[in-house]
């Protein structure tokens, strides 16, 4: 008898888990993904490099300042300091990849180690080396998980996507996609607009950039925001660029600055989403980046095929079915298991070719 009792609720246990494993029941309703173009795993982990603080031309040049603000004594300390929100909430209620010291890697696959490619990679899940190999304003052949969302009925017209970059129109291929993209110098358009979006507007065109083209990314933060609550799509993609033009510009200090306050407009999404019923409880949010850049000496203004280091990335997930399993510390991620990451979160398998990344396993709460 007790035998058969004890038979009788290990099968029990047996069942349920795997019931668990096979078809875990996510409460992921609404995905929200932000990339900072250019983004360095080096200061994500170990905040600013005090060595590079000689390292500006026109901006925040004072270098008592810099050190005050950002030169703090331990790694722990920086990058506390310069991503408050990613170290104080993500770190500890998600997961955070790409620490390589600790043991934790993440590589583009893609060999180009620039824009276009890294943001071909994340969105539509594959690197595309044969076809996809400059920043040129062209439209891409491949379809993003975003396009393919969208012409689902459960998220049609709920997929919405905002850029400093005006080459993201052609990335995510809007002529054929369909989808709402808001990038470079463009404005809200539409009936409707709401009081900020028309502050927004009004702003822009009287703020030239120091980037040409690409515009200031809160400008794409603002029009981000306004359309979020406005409304309310269930797959949201905002990619920010100011990290990358002033790394380019050889400006550290701005470098620092961007990366403080994207991290900021970033928690303001966040806040946003935890104060609103629809998004409160049931959002993911994923954040990466579409490169990586060198390392020693003035390499840490560039990337690109000949620049060790440009192939490391980070990535990160905060969300309901998203153990807190904090900063990793082995494995290996690579950036085309964005976009299945994003899809599965939402219930859906995106595995368009052979070479499509595979979901992040930990991000959904799996153990492989
Ligand atoms: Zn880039």
């Amino acid at each position: 008898m007790r035998f058969l009792a004890s038979l009788f609720s290990l099968s029990l246990l047996g069942s349920l888990a795997s019931q668990a494993q096979t078809s875990p029941k996510l409460r992921t309703e609404n995905v929200v993904l932000v990339t900072l173009d250019g983004m360095r795993w080096q200061e994500v982990f170990g905040g600013a490099d005090t060595v590079l603080f000689s390292q500006t031309k026109d901006y925040y040049t004072n270098r008592k300042t810099l050190h005050r603000d950002f030169g703090q004594a331990t790694p722990e300390q920086r990058r506390q300091v310069l991503m408050p929100f990613l170290w104080g909430t993500v770190a500890k209620q998600g997961q955070l990849y790409g620490n390589r010291p600790a043991g934790s890697l993440v590589n583009v696959t893609n060999t180009m180690r620039f824009s276009y490619p890294g943001y071909n990679e994340i969105l539509t899940g594959a690197a595309d080396d044969a076809r996809v190999h400059s920043n040129d304003p062209l439209d891409n052949p491949n379809a993003s998980v975003l396009e393919v969302l969208n012409r689902q009925p459960a998220f049609k017209g709920k997929v919405a996507c905002f850029g400093s970059w005006e080459a993201f129109p052609y990335i995510l291929n809007e002529k054929r996609s369909g989808l709402p993209v808001n990038a470079g110098q463009r404005l809200a358009t539409g009936k409707n607009l709401t009081p900020g979006e028309l502050l927004l507007n009004q702003l822009e065109v009287a703020s030239p950039s120091p980037f040409g083209e690409e515009r200031l990314d809160a400008f794409t933060f603002g029009y981000a925001l306004e359309h979020l609550k406005k409304n309310k799509p269930r797959v949201l993609y905002v990619g920010f660029g100011d990290t990358d033009d002033w790394a380019h510009g050889g400006e550290y200090g701005a470098y620092l600055h961007a990366a403080q306050y994207t991290d900021g407009f970033i928690r303001q999404l966040w806040d946003y989403l935890q104060s609103d019923p629809q998004y409160r409880g049931k959002t993911t949010l994923l954040i990466t980046t579409d490169h990586g850049r060198g390392q020693a000496g003035t390499q840490w203004q560039h990337h690109g095929r000949e620049v060790a280091g440009a192939d490391q990335i980070w990535f990160a997930a905060l969300g309901p079915d998203t153990p807190a399993a904090g900063m990793a510390t082995s494995g290996q991620l690579y950036q085309n298991q964005v976009a299945a990451t994003l899809a599965a979160l939402l219930g859906q398998v995106y595995a368009p070719t052979p070479a499509t990344g595979q979901p992040v396993p930990a991000v959904l709460g799996k153990s492989k």
